[in-house]
């Protein structure tokens, strides 16, 4: 009932008698009293006047669906979500709600212990960022899953375009600006010798970090969108053109084998042409990257001319001298 309210109020944009309020919902004065109660306790900015009754002023900075239902327009990607103030980590939320349908998305406002791949960690400070999981249950071979990091990544690159803001995609799971990382992802998998059970893609972008919000040790490599664009981002605008982006991609990877996502990854590849380290454990090997193929590998080619095709997951790649 909260929810009816707010979308009145919203649909108002003006005062609005608690007689309509109450006609509306059959509900008693108290009753409505109590819902505002609630919305402001939420962070909603209502006012009220005695002869006008009530107003909507200003909603909070939250992802939840009710404040992004109105930048989205997907049939299934985030069409459910699950919003948290504060959680472990988004990934370990949609694997534990593995049984809901394909496109349920979790969101937190913080996450105290947000991962990156192999287990290190990813630093999510709260309303700063966009920390979020979408559940997935594509029906194709589990083979082709590290795929969907990079759908996931040419999604994010179309909707910081959209919004005006420029990106390079770090194959497989980064996008980059100004050399340095603004967004990372994680996928992880669950399925059996040749069905995907499930799929959880972990996102994570920085947007309104300001440069106190990021450790020393990671300033020479991350950075956020408010750094680089020198304003405040909406958090929530952003989310609903990810989310869009993201299931016409996604739709191209389950039909078209993801045309779409390589040719976008290729050509705002900020890897595609560089020399690169490419490491495995200890063992790091240098060579140029020179392309990436239809099933989404990067194609190296070492000093003595031999090419390898590098499977994402398995390693790290770095510039020579740094990050990039
Ligand atoms: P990499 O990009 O180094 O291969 P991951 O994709 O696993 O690594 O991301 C985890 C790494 O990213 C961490 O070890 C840390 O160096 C860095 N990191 C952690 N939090 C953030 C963040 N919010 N923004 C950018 N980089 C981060």
């Amino acid at each position: 009932m909260k929810n009816e309210i707010l979308k009145m109020l919203k649909e108002k944009n003006d005062f609005i008698s608690e007689g309509e309020i109450a006609k509306e919902f059959h509900m008693t004065r108290s009753a409505i009293l109590k819902y505002i109660n609630i919305l402001k306790e939420e962070s909603y900015d209502i006012d009220f006047m005695q002869n006008k009754g009530y107003k909507l002023i200003s909603v909070p900075d939250k992802l939840t669906f009710e404040e992004i239902e109105k930048y989205l327009n997907t049939k299934y990607i985030g069409r459910k979500i699950y919003y948290y103030e504060t959680i472990d980590s988004t990934n370990n939320k949609a694997k534990e709600l593995n049984k809901e349908e394909e496109g349920t998305l979790i969101i937190a406002e913080e996450q105290n212990s947000g991962k990156g791949r192999l287990g290190r960690q990813w630093i999510s400070p709260k309303r700063k960022g966009i920390w979020m999981s979408l559940l997935l249950k594509p029906k194709v071979d589990p083979l082709k899953v590290s795929k969907i990091t990079l759908v996931g990544a040419a999604a994010i690159h179309k909707a910081f375009e959209n919004m005006g803001i420029k990106s390079h995609i770090k194959w497989p799971n980064d996008i980059i600006i100004n050399n340095k990382k603004v967004c990372g992802i994680l996928t992880e998998m669950n399925c059996e010798l040749n069905l995907i059970n499930y799929v959880v893609l972990g996102i994570g972008i920085n947007v309104n970090f300001d440069k106190e919000d990021i450790p020393s040790d990671l300033l020479d490599k991350a950075t956020s969108l408010k750094i680089e664009l020198d304003k405040e981002i909406s958090r929530q605008n952003l989310l609903g053109n990810i989310l869009n982006e993201f299931e016409l991609l996604y739709e191209d990877f389950l039909e078209y084998n993801a045309e779409k996502t390589i040719s976008i990854c290729k050509e705002n590849s900020i890897l595609i042409g560089k020399d690169v380290q490419i490491i495995r454990g200890n063992n790091i090997k240098i060579g140029k990257a020179i392309d990436m193929n239809i099933e989404g590998e990067l194609i190296v080619q070492y000093e003595n001319g031999d090419l390898e095709n590098i499977y994402s997951g398995e390693v790290s790649i770095r510039g020579l001298y740094g990050y990039i």
